[in-house]
Parts: structure tokens; C-alpha cells; sequence
């Protein structure tokens, strides 16, 4: 299987199947220490994408992922619209005129989460989509300077993000709306964690098949 964005259409249908699954359990955690929204923010992404899935299809990936941030920009309100938004379009920056293997996309794919960790102006432990985010990036580029087999990679990706949404439990909150509830943050894992770990399983479900 080549890994063109011609896959790009099954990837927005899986994500979307995601995070429809989980809707109700995401809005409760959202709920719990945030404002409840968090689902619907990413479904209104989601759909965008659907709706200029078949364009993206036809394009290079640099092309895709500059299309993919404009869209989700557009689109979604709230804190985790701008950082999607800013991963792809970074990820877009950074990939550009570079031969995209796996080692590439995993060194563009870390440039693009330090951006997402600049412009939310945090990092790994505020209880936050990053603790998913980072641990993945960088056992990807580990992972991928090594050598190991796609189906391999994709199988860790997955632990080492639930591992991250795990870790948010207990976690006190810094940054986005969470941090406003001090110590009452314990306890929840954080919805923006939960999200993007589903995401990346999913992706890595399609990626494999
Ligand atoms: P909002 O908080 O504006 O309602 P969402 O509910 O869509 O937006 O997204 C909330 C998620 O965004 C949080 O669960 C968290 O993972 C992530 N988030 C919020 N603020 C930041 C930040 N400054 N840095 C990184 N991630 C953040
Ligand atoms: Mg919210
Ligand atoms: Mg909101």
C-alpha cells in the first residue's frame, strides 16, 4: 500500500466513526473540566474535512496538509481548533521541498507538535492533548530512525498514546479552560488527550489494512 493522501477520504471516515463512538463518554469529560463542547468542535472539523475530502484526495501531501489546517482554522472554534490547525499547517511548513519518507514525516511531525506546544504555550504535563501528542511524536522519530517495520511503529504509536491519556488522570491542570478548577482538575483524564489518542488509533487501524 502506498501512503498517498488518496487514502485521505477512509481516514476523515474513520476518524469520524471515532469520535462518534466515544461522543458521549468525551463529553463527559469535557464536562467534568472544561465547558462540554470539545466533541462538537471536532465534529464540525471532521465534517469540513469530509466535505473537501475528495480535493485533498488529489493533492500532495505538502498540498493536503496546508488544506487540511486552512480547513480546520475555518472551521472550528475553541483551543483545539487552533492547535489542529497549527499542527497541520507547520507540518505543511516543514515537509515542504523535503522528501517525505517516514523519517521525514517524523521530523516534520515533531516540528509541527513543537509549534502545537508554542502556540498553546505549554508542554508535556499540563494535563493536555501535548501528553498524548508528544510521546507519539517522538517514539515515531525514534521508531522510524530505526528502521522498524510500519506495522510495528503503528502498533506502539498506539500504546504509547494511551499511556499518554492514562497519564492526564492525575495530572493538575495548567493551561485551557481545565486550569480554572485548580486541584478539582485530578481525577479526570483530560478530553483533548482522550480525542487524540483515539484519532491516532484509528489512523493507525487504517494505516495497517
Ligand atoms: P475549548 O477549551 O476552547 O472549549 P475544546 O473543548 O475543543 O476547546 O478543546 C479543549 C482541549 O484542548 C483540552 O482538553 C486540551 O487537551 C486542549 N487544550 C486547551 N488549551 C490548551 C493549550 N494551551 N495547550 C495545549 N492544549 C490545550
Ligand atoms: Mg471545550
Ligand atoms: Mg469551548
Amino acid at each position: 500500500m502506498s501512503l498517498t493522501p488518496s487514502l485521505f477520504p477512509e481516514l476523515i471516515q474513520a476518524l469520524i466513526e471515532t469520535i462518534d463512538a466515544h461522543a458521549e463518554e468525551v463529553t463527559e469529560l469535557d464536562q467534568a473540566i472544561g465547558d462540554g463542547d470539545h466533541v462538537f468542535n471536532l465534529q464540525r472539523g471532521l465534517q469540513a474535512l469530509r466535505e473537501h475530502a475528495g480535493e485533498i484526495a488529489t493533492l500532495d501531501w505538502v498540498a493536503a496538509w496546508q488544506k487540511i489546517g486552512m480547513t480546520v482554522m475555518a472551521a472550528v472554534g475553541g483551543a483545539s481548533g487552533s492547535l489542529y490547525a497549527t499542527l497541520f499547517i507547520v507540518l505543511a511548513k516543514n515537509a515542504k521541498d523535503k522528501l517525505i519518507d517516514l523519517a521525514g514525516f517524523s521530523d516534520a511531525f515533531l516540528q509541527a507538535v513543537e509549534a502545537v506546544k508554542q502556540r498553546g504555550k505549554s508542554d508535556v504535563g499540563e494535563k493536555t492533548m501535548l501528553d498524548v501528542l508528544v510521546p507519539v511524536a517522538k517514539a515515531l522519530r525514534e521508531l522510524a530512525a530505526a528502521g522498524k517495520p510500519l506495522a510495528e511503529i503503528l502498533d506502539s504509536l498506539s500504546l504509547v498514546a494511551a499511556e499518554g491519556v492514562e497519564a492526564t488522570r492525575d495530572m493538575l491542570a495548567t493551561k485551557g479552560r481545565a486550569s480554572f478548577l485548580g486541584e478539582r482538575s485530578k481525577g479526570h483524564i483530560d478530553a483533548g488527550a482522550k480525542t487524540a489518542q483515539l484519532m491516532i488509533a484509528a489512523i493507525a487501524e487504517v494505516l495497517k489494512n
